[in-house]
């Protein structure tokens, strides 16, 4: 069941699994990809990563996995085939569903919307009420494959995230990781510099400088100094003091470079926002 998943695919399952073991995963989600099945898979996994009662493996077969699997765990709604429009009735009946206490034992309650552009004005409307009273044991995973067609104030509540399909050459992986180590040198030796080094970036697609903030944000975030590089202490000192605030500046800017935004302004924002902090 593996095999639409790519290695960057690989690496935000990782990233999302270990979030599920800080109990840090994210409430609302929205996944962007073209392909319904591979959106489908990676719910499926992500749903399960949430009421494993194993450890959390790509093929467990705990008992709540294979419910989640076979669509009888009672605590996971799903409406929406990507084809035909989702109605207010579908999502209202979902809301209702979730007024109550979780049936199941982890108090997890869980629900899949499957194809979000799909969604009539008034179901987008029901669900953003939804969204803006969140609940700190329910998970709205929403999936689509047209990111532009969903409303603008139901993207911004979610985490966004967005699944490529083509398997990334080795020349970009290493070019981004060129990239973070010479940004951090810029830090330490010349910050300004940071503003002609981003220029470097605006050749590549949205979803490469996504990964490259957020590898930034997890460099800093994991204090990977020596992988990268990072050997002042003034400036580790600096990072550290200042790590939520980088990170998620970050976090932030790099979810903005889903959406229809100028790549270029985005990023210059990025800078600027990390150079005040770290000056
Ligand atoms: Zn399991």
């Amino acid at each position: 069941m593996d095999s639409l998943f790519t290695d960057q695919d690989f690496k935000k399952i990782a990233f999302l699994k270990e979030q599920v073991k800080n109990n840090s995963f994210p409430n609302q989600l929205l996944i962007i990809n073209n392909d319904s099945d591979k959106l489908n898979q990676f719910a499926n996994l992500l749903a399960r990563f949430l009421v494993c009662q194993n450890n959390l493996e790509l093929n467990c077969s705990c008992n709540n996995c294979q419910r989640i699997n076979n669509n009888t765990f009672y605590d996971l709604k799903v409406c929406g085939d990507y084809l035909s429009a989702i109605k207010k009735e579908e999502i209202q009946e979902i809301i209702a569903s979730f007024q109550y206490s979780a049936l199941e034992a982890n108090g997890k309650k869980i629900y899949l919307i499957r194809g979000a552009e799909l969604m009539t004005p008034e179901a987008a409307n029901s669900l953003l009420k939804f969204l803006e009273e969140p609940s700190e044991t329910t998970y709205a995973i929403l999936l689509t494959k047209n990111k532009n067609k969903v409303l603008d104030t139901i993207k911004s509540r979610c985490l966004n995230l967005l699944l490529n399909n083509v398997i990334v050459n080795q020349v970009i992986e290493d070019f981004k990781k060129e990239f973070v180590i010479n940004f951090f040198s810029s830090l330490e030796n010349n910050k300004e510099n940071i503003f002609i080094l981003i220029r470097e970036l605006f050749g590549y697609s949205n979803l490469d400088n996504q990964e490259i903030l957020f590898l930034i944000g997890n460099v800093i975030k994991n204090s990977a100094w020596q992988e990268y590089n990072i050997g002042s202490q003034k400036l580790i000192t600096t990072l550290e003091t200042k790590k939520n605030k980088l990170i998620e500046i970050c976090f932030a800017m790099g979810n903005l470079l889903t959406d229809n935004l100028n790549k270029e302004l985005v990023l210059e924002k990025a800078m600027i926002d990390f150079y005040n902090e770290v000056v």
